[in-house]
């Protein structure tokens, strides 16, 4: 496994639609395995392949619960309404007030192109969407109600 370089705001990647997967070839088995070292390394709960300049529609989360790769995924339901702090790998150091829904189920291929569903609430629903947006070429600052704001990390290094 390898770190990938996180494609910053700014980088024209980051606004592209991401093309779906049509099979797991190995290359695509190694890039899976990069991007949740990558997610990992930069202590964030979710990554998107276009953020390490890969337009496929390809994303991993964990948000506490365990990895999670969603390939192909879409959105088939959602409810309620949450608003909170969010912030991206691809702006380290800001985050802004975005409006989710509070309740997402996603349909989704697994590594195996098996297909799957999951059901999240709370963060697990924020960063489903949040991730989704990246493979239509969004970043949460389009949604962001009032300014960026700075934040702070502990025990930085
Ligand atoms: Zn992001």
């Amino acid at each position: 496994m390898a770190l990938r370089t996180i494609r910053l705001q700014g980088d024209p990647v980051l606004n592209k639609v991401c093309r779906e997967v049509k099979e797991i070839t190995p290359k695509i088995q190694i890039l899976i395995e990069d991007m949740l070292e990558t997610m990992y390394e930069a202590e964030g709960v979710g990554l998107a392949a276009p953020q390490v300049g890969i337009l496929k529609r390809i994303v991993t989360i964990d948000v506490g619960d365990g990895p999670l790769v969603l390939i192909n995924p879409k959105i088939i339901e959602s409810d309620g309404e949450q608003t909170g702090g969010e912030g991206c790998l691809s702006l380290p150091g800001k985050a802004g007030r975005v409006t989710r829904p509070n309740h997402v189920i996603a349909r989704a291929y697994n590594e195996k192109m098996e297909e799957f569903e999951v059901e999240g609430t709370e963060l697990l629903a924020r960063a489903i969407c949040h991730e989704l947006d990246h493979l239509e070429g969004h970043m949460y600052t389009e949604w962001v109600e009032g300014d960026l704001y700075d934040v702070e990390y502990e025990d930085e290094e």
